[in-house]
């Protein structure tokens, strides 16, 4: 039997607190409900869009999910956010896959890394 994992994911910089996160769903800009509350408290979407329009990204192409997930891309696939930046044609259909293989690598290296701990700490 095949199992296909078809769900869609995405990974993205937490508006709230700038670690990464994954989600489900295309519209989520924090981690958790606590940065979902401080992002509210301090206006930070707010001043984050005014920064984005600063950079001279057109209005109407603002927007955040997405742009929290060309930052993600930035952070763990350089090389591939130069080229969304340099190439129109290059869609995140074709980079949310290395995306999130980059991803998986950080988190399976930040799991590898407690288990040496625990290694460590059991010897
Ligand atoms: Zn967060």
């Amino acid at each position: 039997m095949t199992v296909t994992y078809s769900r869609k994911r995405y990974v993205r910089v937490c508006l709230g607190c700038d670690l990464l996160f994954d989600s489900q769903r295309g519209d989520q800009l924090t981690c958790s409900a606590a940065c979902r509350v401080r992002v509210h408290r301090n206006g930070r979407a707010r001043r984050w869009f005014g920064d984005v329009l600063r950079a001279g990204i057109p209005k109407e192409e603002i927007d955040l999910a997405f742009s929290l997930e060309v930052k993600a891309l930035r952070l763990l696939r350089p090389d591939l956010a130069d080229r969304v930046r340099a190439e129109r044609g290059f869609t995140a259909e074709q980079w949310r896959g290395d995306l999130w293989r980059a991803y998986w690598d950080v988190v399976i290296e930040a799991v590898e890394a407690d288990q040496a701990l625990l290694v460590e700490d059991a010897a």
